[in-house]
């Protein structure tokens, strides 16, 4: 599909919502339920395998004018209830089939900050779309009423129209708030928090702002203009930004609050510390954290190879380990970056995948080859100490284990061996240790997370914590969510 294909799926919805319009009347739930559902326009996969540009082309209005009047206007929204941040998606949709594009993302606006973000790598799948009665009805949760494309709809247009007005902030307190991490947890808070009047001043170990959604989620998914926008509006409110800052590190959390006079602090740094298997060979040149190839391929640009310096691996054959999004974005990233042969081996069946339904599809049109119950059991180096293999193990699967999943459990004498040059390594990460390694009486759990109470209150007066350092690896729309709490309760500190 490309661009004139999106034209022919507009010019198809346009002509069923003009008969609507002409007609002039209330459609019956029957009427609505029997409108066709919306395809998104994508590029072609083997156009897209060779470019970074965005798969996802994008709704046109009247697209998302007619998926919109699907939605049947429950009178219980089971779709809200499905929604981390409550967003009143009757309300919103009601307003887009009408055409009211303002009104519709004015109403989003008022519980999310994100929604150009999050309409692209929310899971609406298992959120709000999975309660849908439309998809209920049509026994399909692909058919539901598409929510997260018509909100990613609304947002580019409010976005590309440059009418995005800087929100208004009231006057100045005198109080400083110090926020750690730039992350959508802390984007939240930083808004919410700076609209209050209070002075605002996020600290960024890296040279750009904007967490996983800069510097692991791919530009594919996520183009980084978006996300850049988001910070300019942060930094157009008076919210001031200093990155490479590590706290703990270049200045600790409790110098923050003791020598440079900040009333409350803010604990965002997210969980970017890569797991890895502890297997032999994974020193080998040419094994990578799935964390540290993406920030090479995003924040680093290494993708453009003519004009950024940023060393990456030429790779022929890649073995991604894992079945997350990090594995998908990260396989998808190699295809792109040019291996002949992408591999992900993951020790599970597919039906146990973490990683959305989507972004598996997406990667096998792209060429991803997928192994399922297989694992890796040892990389093999040649002499000069790169990857030159790797060896396997297959699996079968056993009795569920904690998480609900059947456990994976490997076939004596299955070895087999893998012809490869790279291995990357994406079954997880934890929480960034740096902050309680350096504030040793800040309560966490045993895996390093932050313990807060139901106000976003850790265990140290005036500081407060949300998103994945909180939650462990979560998702963006939870760690707003954490960040909206957290902030709410800071100002209602600063208040009193
Ligand atoms: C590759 C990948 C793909 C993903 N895909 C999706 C998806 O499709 N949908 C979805 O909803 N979620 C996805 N997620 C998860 C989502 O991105 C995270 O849940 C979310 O970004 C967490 O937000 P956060 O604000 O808690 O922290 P983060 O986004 O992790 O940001 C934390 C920031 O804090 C900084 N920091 C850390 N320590 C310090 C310090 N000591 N001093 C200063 N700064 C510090 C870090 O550099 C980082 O920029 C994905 C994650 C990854 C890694
Ligand atoms: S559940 Fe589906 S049909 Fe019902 S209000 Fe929500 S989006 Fe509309």
């Amino acid at each position: 599909m490309n661009h004139s294909d999106k034209q022919k799926l507009g010019r198809e919805a346009g002509t069923i919502l003009a008969g609507i319009v002409h007609a002039n009347k209330q459609l019956s739930p029957k009427e609505k339920i029997s409108l066709p559902s919306q395809e998104m326009p994508s590029q072609d996969p083997f156009v897209r395998r060779n470019n970074m540009s965005e798969v996802a082309l994008g709704y046109t209005a009247e697209q998302a004018r007619l998926e919109a009047m699907r939605c049947l206007q429950c009178k219980n929204a089971p779709c809200i209830k499905g929604c981390p941040v409550c967003i009143d998606i009757p309300a919103f949709l009601a307003a887009a089939a009408e055409g009211n594009f303002q009104k519709s993302i004015d109403i989003i606006k008022q519980n999310s900050l994100l929604p150009a973000v999050c309409g692209r790598v929310c899971p609406q799948e298992v959120q709000c779309q999975l309660p849908c009665t439309v998809g209920k009805s049509l026994k399909s949760v692909d058919k539901a009423v598409s929510i997260g494309r018509i909100e990613r709809f609304i947002a580019d247009l409010e976005r590309e129209s440059g009418k995005l007005e800087t929100p208004s902030i009231k006057p100045e307190t005198g109080k400083k708030v110090a926020i750690i991490g730039s992350g959508p947890a802390s984007i939240t808070v930083a808004a919410d928090v700076r609209r209050e009047g209070h002075k605002v001043t996020m600290f960024e170990a890296f040279h750009k702002p904007g967490g996983v959604m800069m510097y692991g989620i791919p530009e594919f998914r996520l183009p980084k203009n978006i996300v850049e926008k988001e910070i300019s509006s942060l930094k157009a409110m008076g919210v001031e930004i200093k990155t490479s800052f590590v706290v703990g590190r270049t200045r600790k959390l409790k110098d923050l609050l003791e020598k440079d006079g900040f009333d409350a602090v803010f604990v965002g740094t997210g969980a970017g510390l890569p797991k890895f298997m502890e297997i032999e060979g994974e020193n080998l040149v040419g094994v990578y954290s799935a964390n540290e190839f993406l920030t090479r391929v995003n924040l680093m640009r290494a993708y453009d190879r003519e004009k950024a310096d940023t060393p990456v691996a030429n790779s022929r054959k890649v073995a991604v380990l894992g079945g997350g999004n990090v594995a998908m974005d990260a396989a998808r990233s190699a295809v792109r970056l040019g291996a002949q042969e992408v591999h992900l081996v993951y020790r599970r069946t597919e039906a146990e995948m973490p990683a959305r339904i989507e972004e598996v599809r997406h990667a096998k049109e792209e060429g991803v080859i997928f192994h399922i119950l297989e694992n890796a059991r040892r990389i093999i180096g040649d002499e000069n100490g790169y990857v030159k293999a790797m060896e396997c193990l297959r699996y079968e699967l056993g009795a569920p284990d904690d998480s609900g999943r059947r456990r994976p459990m490997e076939i004596p004498g299955s070895e087999f061996v893998m012809d490869v040059d790279t291995v990357i390594v994406a079954i997880g990460n934890d929480s960034n240790p740096l902050i309680k390694q350096t504030t040793p009486e800040m309560v966490t759990t045993k895996w390093g997370n932050i313990i807060v109470d139901a106000d976003g209150k850790t265990s140290i007066d005036r500081v407060y914590a949300g998103g994945d350092i909180v939650l462990g690896s979560a998702t963006v729309i939870l760690a707003m969510g954490q960040g909206r709490t957290a902030a709410a309760s800071i100002n209602k500190l600063l208040a009193s």
